[in-house]
């Protein structure tokens, strides 16, 4: 298990003196969980908060408190830290830490880290609202953003001093997230465009009702991070589903089918792939009521019209194009897995695409699929993780990608 572009990573956490400190205990567990090196530098105040040996019993590695311990690597090299990370990620930032590295000051291991290195800068602030507004802080972060330094924007929320206002630090979710997006910016997809479709499309019956189908948007969501994760600029077109948008990616949210198809036709203009990951309706009712549908005693019937195939559409239209657009479908079957899919492959115009046996996979961690491309092979994969089989569908769109340039 774990994540591609954080296994075997160094990440050095610098955890800065802000109440928020408790929830970078978090972000260092997600980090180990998904097979990154986390090495904890911290500032003295942030230690009054948080025991260094919390970190380190997460992390497995001792922590960086003092940058004058004789007995600490620091003491002897202070850029060692600086030189082993790939990635420096701030988290939580006090305003006192971010002007600090605005003005280059060296005083601690945090400081001292950022200065000495030549990874990327990830910084979260954690502050009282007035101190976010004010410009020194603002023009600190300007500062910093110059110098390449990425800034996760605070949340608006309940505050240490129990006011809400702006100054909340991101959730660790969005914290991980966003390391990913900044490790994976020069992989092997930098300077491609995708396009991922992800979710349910939904139909409306009247302004209360409507007509779906099954979705969560966990695979579609899970491709976009995974094409993204390889430097890749995604556009994700996603029907309504209960997730948090990925970060660094260009969301695009929808509803209908036909609403879908038009983000699509205008996501794909100038993409290099496609990946139709979404539950589109094959039929929407030919009339949605204006009002609420009054019930009666007895049954009711509704005409329904077809949706167009917005993959089918999107291939055809850009059919002669250089370079091509790469293609992939889904193909969810109850029943004749195979032929299903090989004939949807074919009437479709696809390059590739993923069989998967419904409904066992509704929202399952783990899932098998069966991989057929526009060649003809036939690749039956053993049970994979969501994050694994993306990760794999994503090594296919590399490959043939790379194929198409040359
Ligand atoms: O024909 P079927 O719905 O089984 O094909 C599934 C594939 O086609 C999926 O990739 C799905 O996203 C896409 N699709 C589409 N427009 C539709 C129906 C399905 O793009 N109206």
């Amino acid at each position: 298990m774990g994540i591609r572009v954080l296994k075997d990573k160094t990440i050095v956490l610098g955890v800065s003196g802000s109440i928020a400190a408790y929830k970078a205990v978090e972000v260092a567990s997600r980090l180990v969980q998904a097979g990154a090196r986390v090495e904890v530098a911290m500032s003295e105040a942030a230690t009054k908060l948080v025991a260094p040996l919390t970190f380190q019993a997460i992390t497995h590695r001792p922590v960086v408190t003092d940058l004058f311990d004789p007995q600490g690597e620091l003491g002897i090299d202070h850029v060692a830290l600086a030189r082993r990370a790939d990635l420096l990620l701030i988290a939580p930032a006090t305003a006192h830490l971010l002007a600090r590295m605005a003005h280059g000051l060296a005083d601690d291991a945090v400081t001292t880290t950022f200065l000495a290195t030549q990874a990327p800068v990830v910084v979260a602030p954690a502050m009282e609202s007035h101190m976010w507004q004010h410009p020194a802080t603002q023009r600190n972060l300007e500062t910093l953003r110059g110098w390449g330094v990425t800034v996760i924007e605070p949340e608006v929320g309940r505050l240490a001093s129990g006011a809400v206002g702006v100054g909340r630090m991101a959730e660790p979710p969005t914290i991980v997230d966003t390391v990913r997006w900044v490790l994976g910016r020069s992989g092997a997809l930098s300077g491609y465009r995708v396009v991922v479709t992800a979710g349910p499309t939904l139909e409306p019956i009247d302004p209360v009702r409507y007509i779906s189908n099954h979705s969560s948007g966990r695979m579609g969501y899970a491709l976009a991070r995974a094409a993204r994760d390889r430097g890749a600029a995604v556009i994700l077109v996603s029907g309504p589903t209960a997730l948090e948008p990925p970060v660094g990616v260009d969301f695009r949210a929808v509803t209908t089918a036909r609403e879908m198809l038009e983000a699509v036709v205008d996501a794909v203009r100038d993409a290099h792939a496609l990946i139709m990951a979404a539950a589109v309706a094959d039929y929407r009712p030919t009339r949605a009521a204006e009002q609420k549908i009054k019930k009666g005693e007895g049954g009711l019937s509704l005409q329904l019209s077809r949706n167009p195939d917005i993959l089918a559409e999107v291939v055809a239209r850009y059919a002669d194009r250089t370079p091509p657009l790469i293609s992939i479908g889904f193909a969810a079957e109850t029943e004749n897995l195979v032929e299903n899919a090989r004939a949807k492959l074919k009437r479709k115009g696809l390059d590739l695409i993923v069989a998967n046996p419904v409904p066992a996979t509704f929202g399952a961690e783990g899932t098998q699929v069966t991989l057929i491309d526009r060649e003809g092979n036939v690749e039956p994969w053993p049970p994979l993780s969501k994050e694994e089989l993306t990760e794999r569908i994503v090594d296919r769109l590399v490959e043939r990608l790379h194929q198409a340039r040359s």
